[in-house]
């Protein structure tokens, strides 16, 4: 076989790659030397990127260099040591540089005769997820964009299963008709899992909340009776004060009535791998489904989604889709297992970040944010503030007084540039969250941060 090359060609495009790789390596080099947010002037320059779709075509180098003199400017430092804003992770090294060369693999993951790669290592990492998070044996996942999609589609293996049983087939004949199903969630549940159930065609208001105690935590006691036509979703790890639905006792009991459960585990179940944790997601693994994220605690990048099913059948059968060119070959098909038909080769960058932590390094990471977290909890405390929860995992929420006067000091905080936590509300009461969930955090960060936000804390007071 001899092939015509363009010479030209082939060099322009290996110094456009050079050029794209020596960028992100300043890039992730100097992250820990700017500030987390960007400047206002960062943000007014993104209208530079306000132009008419161009007509003629242009040229990729300096396309590449406007995108990196505009874009990177106005990112959020997030792969920093000092970003603590909702429960983002930064990626790992090793998953970065898999994700570029899954870039320049460009796969489909949709199906293993598209790339032969992505389906082996999909298969791989969720075997070691599901023993990493201590789930049943032969459980069957997909690798999805996030927990919203996670929830989405195991609520949708839950619909399908939970009908089955009833002799309604879901996937032809749909909602219109079927026997009801009656779904019962947390009063702190998360919102994506509301979304989850409106896209799944439940409703987000047509559902039992069951009330939760000052920590966000489910009460079994106040479960109401539950059927083999229930779904009932619980929580690992609140995603404001990091507490655990105490799984144990409601799997039990929705066990014996037939339930299914699904656990919303986005962060929190990855608590599984530490030793010094693993007794606050005791009884998730009786569940049904769960959904999990590994841009989050395990620091691999976006978009890094999990669903796990323990009977595959309704995974794959909710997900079913049938068309001549689409059969599959026999073995794991991935989009038989997702909402999604042509996608990223996610398992790779999963595979990557997961390797180079191992069992030991994932537990390391978890234990060394969580010790973090205690030492601003410990900070905000010494210095006069109400921590409003108890600090059982990664999460911190501090009031600065006033709804006011809190909302003041994050943005403060924000503005300021040294590190970036956002606000939320906890129970009826305003607050910062710190979300320590960051490989690159330092015992040095955590200091300049704290320090940073207690000067801003007392300003704004003053
Ligand atoms: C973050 C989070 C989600 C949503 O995760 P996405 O990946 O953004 O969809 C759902 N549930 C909990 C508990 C979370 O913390």
């Amino acid at each position: 076989m001899k092939l015509e090359t363009d010479s030209d060609e082939l060099s322009r495009r290996d110094e456009l790659l050079q050029q794209a790789a020596e960028t992100a390596r300043k890039y992730v080099q100097g992250i820990g030397k700017r500030r987390v947010s960007p400047t206002e002037r960062d943000l007014e320059n993104l209208g530079k990127f306000r132009e008419p779709f161009p007509n003629a075509p242009g040229d990729p180098a300096e396309i590449f260099k406007k995108l990196d003199e505009i874009g990177s400017p106005a990112t959020m430092a997030t792969t920093g040591g000092r970003y603590f804003g909702f429960v983002n992770g930064g990626t790992l090294p090793a998953s970065l540089a898999a994700n570029w060369l899954a870039g320049a693999w460009d796969q489909n993951a949709a199906l293993r005769v598209m790339s032969p790669v992505a389906a082996e290592l999909e298969e791989v990492v969720l075997g070691w997820v599901c023993e990493a998070l201590g789930l049943p044996q032969g459980c069957e996942g997909g690798l999805v964009t996030c927990a919203t999609t996670a929830n989405f589609a195991a609520l949708a293996a839950a619909r399908h299963a939970l009908l089955a049983r009833a002799g309604w087939n879901v996937a032809d004949d749909g909602m219109f008709g079927a026997p009801p199903l009656d779904v019962v969630v947390g009063d702190e549940v998360h919102a994506s899992i509301l979304k989850a159930l409106s896209l799944a065609g439940f409703g987000k208001k047509r559902l039992t909340r069951v009330e939760a105690d000052d920590q966000g935590r489910m009460r079994p006691d106040k479960l109401p009776r539950l059927n083999e036509r229930s779904i009932l979703c619980i929580q690992a790890g609140n995603v404001n004060t990091g507490a655990f639905d105490p799984a144990a006792e409601i799997c039990a009991l929705a066990r014996e009535q037939g339930a299914w459960v699904h656990v919303d585990g986005a962060f929190g179940l990855w608590a599984a791998v530490s030793p010094k944790f693993s007794h606050l997601t005791k009884g998730f693994e009786q569940a049904d489904s769960w959904a999990t994220d590994a841009h989050k605690w395990p620091n691999v990048n976006y978009d890094s989604g999990i669903v796990l099913v323990k009977d595959g059948r309704a995974l794959r059968s909710a997900m079913a889709i049938s068309a001549a060119y689409l059969e599959g070959s026999g073995r794991r098909e991935p989009m038989y297992h997702s909402p999604e038909s042509s996608r990223r080769a996610r398992g790779v960058d999963l595979w990557a970040g997961l390797k180079s932590l191992g069992r030991e390094g994932l537990s390391s990471l978890i234990e060394r944010t969580c010790e973090h977290a205690k030492t601003f909890a410990e900070g905000f405390r010494r210095a006069g503030f109400e921590v409003l929860n108890d600090v059982v995992i990664n999460q911190v929420l501090v009031s600065f007084g006033s709804a006011e006067i809190t909302e003041k000091v994050i943005r403060a905080v924000q503005r300021d540039g040294t590190c970036w936590c956002g606000g939320t509300v906890w129970q009826g009461k305003s607050a910062m969250r710190v979300s320590v969930s960051s490989w690159a955090t330092t015992e040095a960060d955590v200091e300049l941060s704290l320090e940073t936000i207690l000067r801003l804390a007392r300003e704004v007071r003053a």
